[in-house]
């Protein structure tokens, strides 16, 4: 043999792909890890909800880029021993922190028939789109939209915000401002919302290049309602200075306290001023399921766009955020962008346009759109709703037990799901903040906390189906139990 075909490459054979050489043992390791999957959802109330992780664990993680092989059943121990134990405890009922939803078995499975199909959903004509288009229709008729409106999965509400934000810009200053930047009349544009909207919004108004003091915030009532005269006192303000206003972002279910502003008043501010309306919906938006939450929410109808988590009170697996848009030909001005290599077909595989791709940022994307699908159906919006009004429910008997107790004081009357109350004490902010550590690192329950008017509250966020009166009376009983000792 000479040197040059000693180096020649081997033909490629077979044993080279990612694929298993033995499908039967694939097979029996991957029915045990769905087992487990399943049995870890069904006892997690077994299960502290949260537990510190040990700095042994934590240094394992810091080992170096595999460059060999590993056994798929002793990658899988180290999950289990290592990874699963310390996840954040969202599954879990007792489970209250910030806003997280609880996921769902059905949206686990759907996960999994996601993985297998691999689809790439930026664009191009196959089913998995037409599964998002159909949450899209179903979303729209959900908030009561006309036709004609799109929507497009996200990772959260963080970015539909943000989306909001770009698609208002366009409309304001036209598709030119896309070639040419936003300009010195970008520079005078102007954004309303309140003090209690949710930091995202703000991050959006940076990020798009506006600068977040372009985000006028507003101050809010005693139910955390935008002052809507506030507002329209500042559009004018600014109107006088020159200054040009474009943007309204309501809430629906500020993240403190659950406050639903006054959607009606801001969509007919917006009229008047012919300003965007945008509501952030993240969690609350959902509320339209529930026959009881839903006259809360009117004027939601109005708005030019809506962004919202299905993972959140929808309980689809993280992660699954969607922007709504009510005239879908805004929506395309400001993301549709022509590319040889993205041309479009009547037939073939290239066909199907618009794409997901030109209504917003990304170009690959995931398939989202079954684990929603999969829960949509599964469950039917009134199973949904009914849920989403128990954890209400569950609120409403928490601040009474909050009342009834008194050691402890509310800091904000339940509107929705969230409940905010401390523990009497004359050092309550620093007292309470303990309190809410200690019983984190108890596993007995995860509150998270907020400042209302300076005050620290522990703040309790019912957003888990599976949380019961149970996990309400040992979250009181550790507040008192930990309290004493502070
Ligand atoms: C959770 C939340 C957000 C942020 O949404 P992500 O999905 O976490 O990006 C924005 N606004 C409100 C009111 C929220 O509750």
């Amino acid at each position: 043999m000479t040197a040059s075909t000693e180096t020649r490459p081997s033909t490629p054979g077979p044993s080279e792909t990612l694929d298993p050489s033995d499908w039967d043992q694939l097979r029996a390791q991957a029915h045990r890890m769905l087992d487990e999957t399943i049995d870890y959802i069904a006892n997690i109330r077994e299960q502290p909800v949260w537990r510190p992780i040990p700095d042994e664990v934590r240094a394992r993680f810091r080992e170096g880029l595999p460059r060999e092989a590993s056994e798929l059943g002793e990658i899988y121990r180290e999950y289990s021993d290592f990874i699963a134990p310390y996840a954040t405890g969202n599954v879990h009922p007792g489970f209250m922190g910030w806003v997280h939803g609880g996921g769902n078995v059905i949206g686990v499975l759907a996960e999994m028939l996601a993985a297998g199909l691999n689809a790439n959903l930026g664009g191009r004509d196959h089913m998995p789109i037409e599964v998002e288009r159909q949450i899209a229709e179903w979303t729209r008729t959900m908030f009561g939209f006309p036709p004609g409106a799109s929507g497009i999965f996200v990772t959260g509400t963080s970015m539909a915000n943000l989306m909001a934000v770009w698609v208002a810009r366009t409309a304001a200053l036209g598709q030119e401002a896309r070639q040419h930047g936003v300009g010195g009349e970008g520079a005078l544009l102007t954004a309303y919302t309140s003090k209690a909207t949710h930091g995202c919004v703000s991050k959006a108004m940076d990020l798009a290049g506006f600068g977040s003091d372009a985000l006028r915030t507003m101050p809010f009532d005693r139910s955390h309602r935008v002052d809507v005269a506030a507002m329209r006192a500042q559009i004018a303000r600014d109107r006088e200075a020159g200054l040009r206003p474009f943007l309204v972002v309501g809430s629906a279910g500020t993240v403190d306290v659950g406050a639903i502003d006054d959607l009606v008043a801001l969509s007919e501010l917006c009229r008047e001023e012919k300003l965007w309306f945008h509501v952030d919906g993240a969690y609350g938006a959902l509320g339209v399921l529930s026959p009881s939450i839903a006259p809360r929410l009117a004027g939601l109808e109005q708005a030019d766009s809506v962004a919202l988590d299905f993972h959140k009170w929808g309980q689809v697996p993280y992660d699954a955020g969607f922007l709504l848009v009510r005239d879908s030909q805004r929506h395309l001005d400001a993301f549709a962008a022509p590319a040889v290599y993205l041309r479009r077909e009547t037939r073939g595989l290239a066909a199907g346009s618009p794409w997901p791709c030109d209504l917003g940022p990304d170009l690959s994307r995931g398939f989202r759109a079954l684990k929603t699908w999969f829960t949509l159906k599964a469950f039917g919006t009134k199973k949904l709703g009914a849920m989403i009004e128990r954890t209400c429910a569950l609120a409403r008997y928490l601040e009474e037990k909050i009342s009834a107790e008194p050691r402890l004081e509310l800091l904000a009357p339940a509107q929705l799901n969230i409940v905010c109350f401390r523990y009497r004490s004359d050092d309550a902010n620093r007292v309470n903040s303990e309190i809410v550590a200690d019983i984190q690192e108890s596993g007995i329950a995860v509150p998270s906390t907020t400042t209302l008017d300076g005050k620290l509250a522990i703040r309790a966020a019912i957003i888990n189906h599976r949380t019961d009166t149970r996990d309400l009376d040992a979250l009181v009983e550790a507040v008192l139990k930990f309290g004493e000792r502070h």
